[in-house]
């Protein structure tokens, strides 16, 4: 080996490992211009870069790597008449014009990472998950990474045009446009209130559809007793199925929201249904006059639009008389809210049939005059009542007293020992207790008054006032 070898040998090593040649120096010589580029990849501030639409901001986000569509979008041009991708596609080419050597950059766009020439494929999922639902108003809502939307924000406010609008606004818009054109109906992009919110995944461009509930309003009458107010589970499988309740999951095969909503299902292609109304009545009470204000919510609907006229003689139809609705018509959330939190005054219709039982429950004759009946229970007219939660509710409600008042008491009627009246009473007053005394948990009460057991016969209500 000679000693020229030898020394080869060396500085292909020193190169290799430790890069302290003076080889090495030169090499960091030439590539000067190269490094002071990669620098401006880490937004030095000490180099001078006025924002776009200046020609150095505009030649600074072609040199990091921005796609057509946000150099169009933050380039700071006018987009009046052309879409982002032909502003960035003129903003490229002025720029290229002075900076040939930027001409071939290949890089993911760092204010998008490329998600603009994904909007085809994206909007093409949306459609054909939209396919099935018939909707007018579509909000769409993006989830990006937090560092993308964070780095985004900081080229897009030092570098480009502080006015332009950001990447979920811009997504929304490119999307927007595309699927109106290929939807055949009219789509309004809303951001509030939408009737179908589509998030889409920017990371895997999955989407996934919210389908909001669609509501209607009406006064239904209940017309025969039996019925509960809602879908009442089986108690012995809490609604699974089970021998007891012949595999239905409920203890009563109808109720009020089964014979008006049900219909309804098939109609908006609906997947369930709740109702909401304002107040209950219990299972064998009917409910007459103008009827109960119910909000009724079809979950999950593929349809939205039907003559509603038509709804509601479908309903009374298929209900054959036992349950009755006043008119259909469109109703909203917040219509549920108002609802269920009015206080209305109710009017009932009750009977009930009195006897003066003594202490071994023997039956004793009557010693009242029916005009002493009606004095005595006219003393109700006006009376604020003393309620303790009766014992048929205890166990669902807390232990408390109300105070009630009756407005009015009416058409009093003594049959022997049946009697009936109207009345008005405040919302929230116990009616049945009112009657019997509960045991003396209700004071004044009728049962009191004549200072007879009372047994209610039947109860109706005949009107809330409300509306
Ligand atoms: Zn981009
Ligand atoms: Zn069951």
């Amino acid at each position: 080996m000679t000693e020229d070898n030898i020394d080869d040998d060396w500085t292909n090593y020193s190169s290799a490992q430790y890069g302290t040649g003076e080889n090495n120096f030169e090499e960091e010589e030439i590539n000067e211009s190269q490094l002071l580029n990669d620098d401006l990849d880490f937004y030095d501030d000490n180099y001078e870069i006025s924002p776009a639409p200046s020609i150095s901001g505009q030649t600074h986000l072609v040199r990091i790597g921005c796609c057509d569509f946000c150099l169009g979008r933050v380039g700071g041009v006018s987009l009046a008449n052309k879409t982002l991708k032909q502003a960035g596609v003129e903003i490229r080419s002025e720029v290229l014009k002075l900076n040939p050597d930027l001409e071939n950059i290949e890089k993911v766009c760092p204010l998008c990472e490329d998600l603009f020439s994904e909007i085809d494929l994206i909007a093409s999922r949306l459609i054909s998950e939209l396919k099935e639902y018939e909707f007018s108003r579509l909000q769409l809502g993006f989830q990006l990474p937090n560092d993308l939307l964070e780095s985004e924000e900081y080229i897009r406010i030092n570098f480009g045009d502080k006015r332009s609008s950001n990447l979920k606004q811009a997504l929304s818009s490119e999307i927007s446009m595309k699927i109106r054109m290929l939807l055949e109906t009219d789509v309004e992009i809303v951001n509030e209130s939408p009737e179908i919110l589509a998030l889409i995944d920017c990371l895997t461009l999955s989407v996934k559809l919210e389908c909001r509930s669609l509501y209607l309003y009406t006064r239904y009458c209940k017309l025969e007793r039996g019925l509960p107010q809602t879908k009442w589970h089986c108690r012995t499988c809490k609604g699974r199925g089970c021998e007891k309740c012949d595999y239905t999951g409920l203890q009563y095969l109808e109720s009020v929201q089964s014979l008006i909503a049900d219909p309804l299902l098939e109609i908006f292609s609906a997947d369930s249904h709740s109702t909401h109304s304002m107040g209950r009545e219990d299972i064998d009470v009917r409910c007459l006059g103008n009827g109960r204000p119910t909000v009724i919510e079809l979950k999950n609907p593929k349809k939205r639009n039907a003559d509603l006229d038509k709804l509601t003689s479908l309903v009374n139809k298929s209900a054959k008389g036992r349950v009755e609705i006043k008119q259909l018509r469109n109703s909203n959330k917040s219509e549920v809210v108002r609802v269920k939190d009015a206080a209305a005054d109710k009017s009932y219709h009750i009977c009930f049939k009195v006897s003066n039982l003594d202490e071994e429950g023997n039956e004793l004759e009557i010693n009242l005059t029916d005009d002493e009946i009606i004095s005595k229970i006219s003393k109700l007219h006006g009376a604020e009542l003393n309620q303790r939660t009766p014992k048929r509710v205890s166990h669902r409600r807390a232990d408390k007293i109300r105070k009630r008042k009756i407005i009015d008491l009416f058409e009093i009627k003594v049959d022997g020992k049946i009697i009936e009246f109207k009345l008005r009473a405040q919302s929230g007053t116990y009616i049945k207790e009112m009657v019997t005394s509960d045991s003396g948990r209700t004071t004044p009460s009728v049962a009191e008054l004549l200072d007879l057991t009372c047994e209610v016969e039947w109860l109706d209500v005949i009107d809330i006032h409300s509306d």
